[in-house]
């Protein structure tokens, strides 16, 4: 049928890798492109080049959950968050790109009373961020979910949960794609199919990289490729705290609009939404081991799975239609690094593990002014790699267990 539509325009170009560059950013995810386009758009610097290996966007930017949220507990993580979500709000129309942002609230849901003492906690320190943030009782998770089994005959009886109602979702491969149009349009190089296979240095500083397509100049290289970037630092002669880890998430057979919002669960470990289409989007934790292939392990579905259907037994009769797997990057703290590193002009944005895709335009953004001046954005600058050696870690992990 699309021969049919021979004169449809390319809806960006597809360049001839330049020489040299003022700015390389390695990796073609949304956040590679959201740097691209806010380095164009916010400080001028246009001879750009987006070195991706494969096409934009396929990367964990097209295989994540959607889920987008800033109710984090710590204030850095929190600022950073938040900073995205705003950016969220005016998105599609910056770009002139529907992102079908759907702000349909988050709700995480308390199982214990420890579950509910960290949810009060979290939902004080959001709201002394300026984040909306409430605490919802039984009666109120139940009436804001009907389908949710909030039954005292629960295995692990639904005890109250923490709502951001500016919390939703997102279209993932929008948002790759009209970061990539703007950016296009900018005269950001989008060069695709090529991969990056060496990082050359001289004296201390980076001076280009090697790719499958020959070496690209330039004297500032900003590697933004989520589960590789162990890979990529080590072609640096660099060591990451990054491990990385597959994540898998499954879609359902599309039914009718039965679940209006996001619930998440620490507890029984799982989350859930509905997308448009009508497919339920589920997923839960990494698979524990290490590794590169972008699938995961049976337990992992089967553990999903049960937590889905504790929640929402009505769900068991449904059929799953597709099941898929990211390999992402996580921290020792479950939060980002945004970095310059000891090579001097190679900069680090990476980190993001299970939960990156919300923070996609705020990475974007504080991750170019970083590149662009050459020391940290002040939203960027709690999230240096040098965390790790003086201790002051942003401990996430203790915070949100389910860390979409
Ligand atoms: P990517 O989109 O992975 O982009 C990195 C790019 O680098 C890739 O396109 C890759 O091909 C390229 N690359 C790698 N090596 C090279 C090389 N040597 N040369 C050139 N290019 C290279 N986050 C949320 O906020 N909410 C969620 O609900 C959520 N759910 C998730 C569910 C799953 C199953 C997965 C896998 C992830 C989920 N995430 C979620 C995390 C989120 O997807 C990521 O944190 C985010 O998308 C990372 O974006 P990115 O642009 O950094 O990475």
């Amino acid at each position: 049928a699309l021969n049919y539509h021979e004169n449809w325009q390319r809806v960006w170009r597809n360049p001839t890798p330049k020489k040299e560059y003022d700015v390389i950013i390695v990796g073609g995810g949304g956040h590679g492109l959201a740097t691209a386009y806010y380095l164009a758009k916010e400080h001028g610097i246009t001879n750009v080049a987006v070195v991706e290996k494969g096409y934009l966007g396929g990367g964990n930017t097209a295989r994540n959950t959607t889920i987008v949220r800033s109710n984090y507990l710590w204030d850095e993580a929190a600022h950073l968050y938040e900073h995205a979500l705003k950016l969220w709000e005016g998105l599609s129309q910056e770009l002139n790109y529907n992102l079908m942002f759907s702000q349909r609230g988050v709700l995480n849901l308390g199982h214990t009373l420890q579950d509910m003492r960290d949810i009060e906690r979290r939902v004080s320190a959001n709201r002394l961020n300026g984040i909306d943030s409430e605490v919802l009782t039984t009666a109120d998770v139940q009436k804001l979910v009907p389908l949710l089994d909030c039954s005292k005959r629960a295995r692990y009886p639904v005890m109250g949960g923490s709502w951001q109602p500016r919390g939703g979702v997102a279209r993932h491969d929008a948002v790759a794609w009209g970061f990539a149009r703007a950016a296009d349009a900018l005269g950001v190089d989008l060069i695709q199919q090529t991969e990056v296979i060496g990082i050359r240095k001289e004296k201390g500083a980076v001076i280009g990289v090697e790719t499958t397509r020959g070496f690209i100049a330039s004297k500032t290289v900003g590697c933004v490729v989520a589960g590789n970037s162990g890979v990529l630092a080590k072609m640096a002669g660099l060591r990451l705290p990054v491990e990385s880890h597959p994540l898998q998430a499954l879609v359902s057979e599309p039914i009718k609009p039965v679940l209006d919002t996001v619930v998440m669960s620490n507890h029984v470990h799982g989350y859930i939404s509905q997308s448009d289409k009508g497919d339920l989007v589920i997923g839960a934790g990494i698979d524990g081991y290490n590794g590169y292939g972008q699938r995961g392990s049976y337990p992992t579905i089967e553990h999903t799975l049960a937590a889905i259907v504790e929640m929402f037994p009505t769900f068991s009769r449904v059929r799953m239609n597709r099941q898929w797997g990211g390999i992402v990057d996580t921290c020792p703290d479950a939060c980002p690094i945004i970095s310059a590193t000891p090579v001097k002009g190679l900069f680090f944005n990476c980190g993001w593990g299970t939960g990156g895709f919300k923070a996609t335009p705020g990475s974007g953004h504080v991750f170019a002014a970083t590149l662009a001046q050459g020391y940290a954005h002040p939203l960027a600058k709690p999230f240096s790699i040098d965390r790790f050696y003086s201790g002051a870690l942003i401990d996430e992990h203790g915070a949100a267990g389910v860390a979409h």
